[in-house]
């Protein structure tokens, strides 16, 4: 048994610096990988659900790497955002989401699509997301409200005076600020009444259960009701069934996103959706 044990330890350590190994490898990629073209967004469409009309979309980043295939963001933004490299990548995501998006109002003439960015709570610490958010609006000349930051509810709690500034100053500029998978943080919805918030969008896992799980369908309508009560909107994010979409908009949710409705795609394919 003392030998087994004595295995499994060496087992484990060599498994986790392989695995320690792999971070810093894609750590090493990852920098430079945004100068090398290898990232690219593409947009999810985003319909209002009382008549399917297209009302946006949301920014994702896309890694090619250049032996490996696409990397999942799942793996590669947690490297990006415990190195610290989100602190030079984010604010490149969100100066060529303003680009494709006022390509989208000027060249489509459709001005009033919004385009939704994320953020990593790691940029809200960083301190100087407003004064970013200011300079990209300023160069592109995206009209504020067409800008919506989508921010965890965990990276909103916290450091509640630091936030809420923060938030007040974005409000100033004139950008949206959303609530991304709501529902996942436990944080409450009481304290969304002292940070100003525009909207929030249910996490899919809550989604993915509304036709099966009662408890599910019971939150979620519960959230939709507070959030209205608040003067928010409502997005669902994950639909993936038509009987989702229907049972959501029973409720009353306002917007839905997901692969029933549209998947995320290239910049020049959204404009031939909005034609
Ligand atoms: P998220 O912000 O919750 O983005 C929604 C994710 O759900 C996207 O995954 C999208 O492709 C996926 N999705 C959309 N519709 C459906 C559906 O019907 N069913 C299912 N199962 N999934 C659906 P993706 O693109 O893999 O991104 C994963 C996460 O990576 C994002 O979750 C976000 O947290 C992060 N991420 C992506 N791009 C960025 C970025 O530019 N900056 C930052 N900070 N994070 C990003
Ligand atoms: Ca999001
Ligand atoms: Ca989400
Ligand atoms: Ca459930």
């Amino acid at each position: 048994a003392k030998l087994a044990g004595k295995n499994c330890y060496r087992f484990y350590s060599r498994a986790m610096d392989q695995a320690v190994e792999r971070r810093v490898r894609m750590e090493q990629d990852l920098r430079g990988a945004w100068e090398r073209g290898e990232l690219s967004l593409v947009y999810q469409p985003v319909f209002r659900m009382a008549d399917n009309r297209l009302l946006g979309a949301e920014a994702l980043l896309r890694w090619k790497h250049p032996t490996q295939g696409m990397v999942a963001p799942s793996i590669f933004i947690e490297v990006a955002e415990q190195s610290g490299l989100i602190e030079t990548l984010g604010p490149a995501v969100l100066r060529a989401a303003c680009i494709d998006a006022t390509r989208w109002h000027r060249e489509l003439g459709h001005d009033e699509l919004f385009v939704a960015v994320n953020v990593s709570p790691r940029q809200l610490r960083a301190g100087n997301l407003a004064r970013q958010v200011e300079d990209v609006l300023r160069e592109t000349g995206m009209a504020p409200r067409r800008l919506h930051l989508e921010l965890t509810e965990t990276a909103v709690i916290g450091d509640e005076l630091h936030i809420s500034s923060l938030l007040a100053r974005l409000r100033t500029s004139g950008v949206q600020v959303w609530l991304d998978d709501f529902g996942t943080g436990f944080s409450g919805l009481s304290h969304l009444r002292r940070v100003p918030i525009d909207g929030v969008k249910i996490d899919r896992s809550f989604v993915a259960d509304v036709l099966r799980d009662p408890d599910d369908l019971a939150l979620t309508t519960a959230i939709i009701a507070m959030a209205h009560s608040l003067g928010m909107t409502v997005v669902a994010e994950g639909v993936e069934q038509e009987g989702q979409f229907e049972v959501l908009r029973e409720r009353g949710c306002d917007l839905a996103q997901g692969y029933w409705l549209g998947h995320p795609m290239s910049s020049q394919e959204l404009a031939r959706l909005i034609g």
